[in-house]
């Protein structure tokens, strides 16, 4: 049993007015509004530090099953209505401590926003008690921890926003939010860009919503749906014991993403080669222009950002293949139940060597290697597959077939020309030849279950 969350955004449309978007005081209203919730974080936080025998308090819980008593840490809740009763307010309670006045300090503050920032606020501190106190124990001189910050992107509980979706046109959705003019608490209408990918998200089967959260960027502002679902998934070693185990294994390289294959029975029963579609090559050409501007711009300057707008178009050409090549991955998966999802451990290619673009373009496919087994992982998971990283070593020169070791080599204009990097590979014993990333993808499963003399058996002890 574990737990997986995910994130759907949806943005704001703070365009320009012209262009349809909000006008200039609805920005405004939004940093007021975080500006006011720091602030509010920031007092609860000096106030709940300043208590900390009640945050850190332990209870005696009795077990209503076993009747059995146990100590355990306070609740939050618990502490929340004790620092709302010290600092608020009340008819019942009009004089809460004078130097932690809250109602004074920050008059007419939303119920709902207040208690979302004791919470945040009881977790802050929390978090930092603990580690103060191991690092006490530990008794070292240095890594002390930091007094956490007040900052936080607002939690929207229920009563600080409502979602109004007109499911007839799509143009005309907005959502509704309590936010800070600068003088008084209002609700306002943003206008958001809405879109049937978010609805699809939001209606899907097994996801439970929690609350969102809204994310004011330097430029963007989005709410931040979060999901969550609880996955019940077999362990790894139980399913090793499973006759008709199917395994899924991905071998990732530059050109050809990811090549899947399936096995059961000890045979391949279904292969997928995923492209990168020329971008490799694609990427390459930028970055001889970026490289190419470094040489001619000299030292870069300190604190200064070059060929921001060329990055940023890498960046996200490269979390769009990511997802798209890991989403192939599990829709392989999803074929099979039960079956176990088997990546090599990452191996880095050296960015050394060639030009100064083809180095930063190694850097990149790295990356991008990095990122599409880290979101494969995640989209495997949520789908309830679990994945296993298996020992790299003689992949790519082993045969896939009788694991006698072979060569790498390429067609150039009809001859073979034996070469490190080549596309196909050929075997010395058995004579065997397929694509060599095919062949590694083979190996991936042998690895394992740790069926040829070359890979690494489990260490005995003694
Ligand atoms: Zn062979």
């Amino acid at each position: 049993m574990g737990q997986t969350v995910r994130t759907t955004k949806l943005l704001l449309d703070l365009s320009k007015r012209e262009q349809g978007g909000a006008n200039r005081d609805k920005r405004r209203y939004l940093e007021e509004t975080v500006a006011m919730l720091d602030a509010a974080r920031c007092f609860y936080l000096d106030f709940l530090l300043a208590h900390p025998q009640i945050l850190m308090e332990r209870v005696e819980v009795i077990s209503k099953q076993t009747a059995e008593v146990s100590q355990r840490l306070i609740s939050a809740d618990k502490v929340l209505t004790w620092a709302e009763f010290q600092t608020l307010a009340t008819d019942a309670h009009p004089a809460p401590l004078p130097q932690w006045n809250f109602s004074k300090a920050f008059p007419d503050f939303p119920n709902r926003y207040r208690r979302s920032v004791i919470k945040d606020c009881i977790g802050k501190a929390r978090g930092y008690l603990t580690t103060l106190r191991t690092w006490q124990h530990a008794g070292k001189q240095k890594g002390k921890p930091a007094v956490p910050t007040a900052a936080n992107h607002p939690t929207l509980y229920a009563g600080t926003y409502t979602l109004e979706l007109d499911s007839l046109d799509l143009r005309k959705s907005f959502v509704r939010l309590k936010v800070y003019s600068g003088s008084q608490w209002v609700w306002v209408h943003y206008p958001t860009r809405y879109n049937r990918y978010f609805e699809v998200r939001r209606g899907e089967e097994g996801w439970e919503q929690e609350s969102p959260k809204l994310i004011l960027g330097k430029q963007t502002a989005a709410i931040h749906f979060v999901q969550s679902k609880t996955i019940t998934a077999t362990k790894i070693v139980e399913s090793k014991r499973d006759p008709d185990l199917v395994t899924v294994a991905v071998d990732l390289n530059v050109k050809q993403l990811a090549v899947i294959t399936v096995r059961q029975h000890g045979t391949i029963i279904q292969t997928r080669f995923v492209s990168d579609h020329g971008l490799d090559q694609h990427r390459y050409r930028h970055l001889k222009r970026v490289a190419k501007k470094q040489w001619q711009a000299g030292k870069p300057i300190k604190g200064e950002r070059s060929n921001q707008q060329l990055w940023r178009h890498i960046r996200r050409q490269n979390t769009d293949v990511a997802h798209k090549t890991a989403r192939a991955i599990v829709e392989v998966c999803e074929q099979y139940r039960g079956c176990v999802l088997l990546f090599e451990r990452l191996r880095v290619i050296k960015a050394k060597g060639g030009s100064k673009s083809r180095r930063l373009n190694r850097k990149q496919a790295n990356q991008l290697k990095g990122k599409i087994n880290q979101l494969a992982k995640e989209k495997a998971y949520a789908s309830g597959v679990v994945s296993i990283e298996v020992n790299p070593h003689g992949t790519s020169q082993y045969c896939a077939r009788c694991g006698a070791k072979g060569l790498r080599f390429s067609l150039v204009a009809g001859q073979r020309v034996t070469a490190k990097g080549g596309k196909l590979f050929v075997c010395s014993h058995c004579s065997y030849e397929c694509h060599a990333d095919f062949n590694a993808s083979c190996n991936v499963h042998h690895s394992f279950f740790r069926e040829f003399h070359w890979q690494p058996r489990i260490q005995r002890s003694g």
